[in-house]
């Protein structure tokens, strides 16, 4: 299967010990981009049958740290998770059904770091998050 494939690229790609937890916990997030952990939870017990909360929460650290996916959590919502990381791309968030959409930087740059003033910092990450409401519920807002 080329996503439990790619999973075991990528973990022995960042150095890390091939385990079957990594393996779901990485494929159930690339698959299901921007899930929140009780769904990656879902799907790796589906997949693996019987695994404890905290070994997930474990792996999805150690993945995080890995830089192999990326945690996202606007505020108000729960931690989400996403194989799409490096890129410095954007989220939208529906204020009424919490459905999340990427947004690209210009491809292989990332402008938005280039703050206007950058107070002598480092920068590395703009996280930038657009609010709005979805087409479906714009759709179901309308009078
Ligand atoms: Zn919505
Ligand atoms: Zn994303």
């Amino acid at each position: 299967m080329a996503t439990r494939f790619d999973a075991e690229h990528m973990l022995r790609g960042a150095a890390l010990r091939v385990t079957r937890p990594r393996v779901a916990v990485l494929a159930a997030v690339h698959e299901h981009p921007h899930a929140d952990t009780d769904s990656i939870i879902g799907v790796v017990r589906g997949d693996l049958g019987e695994v404890s909360t905290q070994a997930v929460y474990d792996v999805l650290r150690a993945l995080t740290k890995a830089g192999l996916v990326r945690r996202i959590e606007p505020a108000g919502t729960v931690a989400r998770y996403e194989s799409r990381v490096g890129d410095n791309h954007h989220h939208m968030v529906c204020r009424s059904c919490g459905a999340i959409a990427d947004v690209d930087c210009a491809v292989g740059d990332t402008p938005c770091l280039a703050a206007s003033n950058d107070h002598g910092y480092e920068i590395d990450e703009a996280e930038v998050t657009f609010w709005g409401l979805c087409p479906t519920c714009a759709t179901a807002h309308m009078p």
